[in-house]
């Protein structure tokens, strides 16, 4: 018997209500505060590698909790519902860095790393540049064999997690004449001669997430540290970021949650008119369009993630998962403040905050213009 899309298996089920556990619990009370400075509270970090949230597909041989990228997905709904910023931190932990690891990493590069990941080692995708986003191929940095190693050079934008990282895959050109046939995948540490972070972005929402530039000077990598073979980055980066956007469609479903959620408490407490807005149909219908839409993108997100775990197509599912997912967010995180009034404008109340959230989900992993070409590509292939 097929079972529905939305219905959790046991451990599913479990482990969704751990996380929103701690979320409620630890991370909620300390939101404010870190969106206000801009920063992670350390305070959340290490429960985050304890509860084992930053290596859920990983292995057990590795110290792993060996599960699906669907759970990873879980993680990272339950986590955005209360922060959006912490949601993609795990989310670029699991989805990307592990995600890349696992599937490209020599056994000796899985020995190496994979522990430290469950443990308590920050992962961070550096594609991005300054001049190269969306053609993310046309980037610059260089990547020059010497001896054993390589040297690195070049200035990295953007990058999630930058400022909590120990351990980067970057990805470099060896020669840009050879065009995307160039772009080799490296692990690079911080610790690497040559390598520095540099500075960090103050940005309109997810501001508690890590966004910073990497600085390359010569910086020296093993041979050994090449991921998966030289030339063949461009396939490391596409096929990690075609599974990673699914992540981001369910960081957007947790975000809309939240605000939805908010607003519909907020309804049934605040009064005008003599009854509590609820009450009156115009507000009920607008709830219910919220419900709907977020029913409607997580649907998207919950079959693309189950798609992949199945070993099924699902660039075009996931494209549109991120597409959509992220559309809803910003509507009904949008309407949520309306629902609010003139409180829902402030920062005493939650819902703004997840409507500047919300905003970055058009933007990385594939703008919504790269996501609507996945598609089109796809209807004709
Ligand atoms: C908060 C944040 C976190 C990020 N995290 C990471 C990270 O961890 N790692 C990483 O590598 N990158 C990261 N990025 C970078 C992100 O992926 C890029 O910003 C994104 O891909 C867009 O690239 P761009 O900024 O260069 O915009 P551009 O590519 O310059 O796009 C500008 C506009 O032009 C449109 N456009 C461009 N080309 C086309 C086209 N062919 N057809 C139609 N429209 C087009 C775009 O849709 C967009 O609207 C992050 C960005 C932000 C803001």
């Amino acid at each position: 018997m097929t079972t529905p899309l939305t219905q959790l298996a046991d451990d599913e089920a479990l482990f969704a209500q751990t996380v929103a556990q701690f979320a409620g619990d630890v991370i909620r009370p300390r939101v404010h505060a870190m969106d206000e400075a801009g920063k992670l509270d350390p305070e959340i970090i290490a429960p985050c590698f304890e509860l084992g949230l930053m290596g859920i597909e990983v292995p057990e041989a590795y110290g792993g909790a060996g599960s699906s990228f669907f759970m990873a997905c879980l993680a990272v709904e339950e986590l955005s519902r209360v922060d959006p910023s912490v949601g993609v931190f795990v989310d670029v932990q699991n989805t990307l860095f592990n995600n890349c690891l696992l599937r490209w990493g020599t056994d000796a590069q899985k020995e190496r790393y994979a522990p430290r990941m469950v443990a308590d080692t920050v992962g961070a995708y550096a594609l991005s540049e300054a001049s190269s986003g969306s053609d993310a191929f046309g980037l610059k940095t260089r990547a020059r064999k010497d001896g054993g190693r390589w040297l690195l050079d070049g200035t990295k934008l953007w990058i999630t997690n930058g400022a909590e990282a120990g351990v980067f895959v970057l990805f470099a050109t060896v020669d840009p004449d050879q065009g995307y046939k160039g772009i080799t995948a490296f692990l690079v540490e911080k610790d690497f001669p040559g390598f520095a972070v540099g500075k960090k972005e103050d940005k309109l929402g997810i501001r508690a997430s890590s966004t910073t530039e990497l600085l390359l000077t010569d910086c020296e990598v093993p041979d050994d540290n090449v991921l998966g073979e030289v030339g063949k980055g461009y396939k490391v980066a596409i096929e990690t970021l075609n599974e990673g956007r699914i992540g981001i469609g369910a960081q957007m479903v947790g975000c809309a949650r939240g605000a939805f959620e908010a607003a519909l408490a907020y309804s049934q407490e605040r009064e005008a008119f003599g009854r509590a807005i609820f009450d009156f149909q115009g507000v009920q219908f607008q709830l219910a369009q919220m419900a709907s839409d977020i029913e409607a993108s997580r649907l998207l997100v919950y079959n693309a993630a189950r798609l992949k775990d199945a070993g099924q197509p699902f660039v075009r599912e996931a494209a549109m998962a991120k597409l959509v997912s992220s559309q809803v967010a910003e509507r009904v995180t949008s309407a949520a403040i309306e629902l609010y009034g003139g409180y829902g404008y402030t920062k005493d109340y939650p819902v703004e905050k997840y409507w500047r959230d919300a905003k970055i989900g058009k933007i990385y992993e594939g703008t919504s213009n790269m996501q609507l070409a996945t598609i089109a590509k796809s209807l004709v292939n």
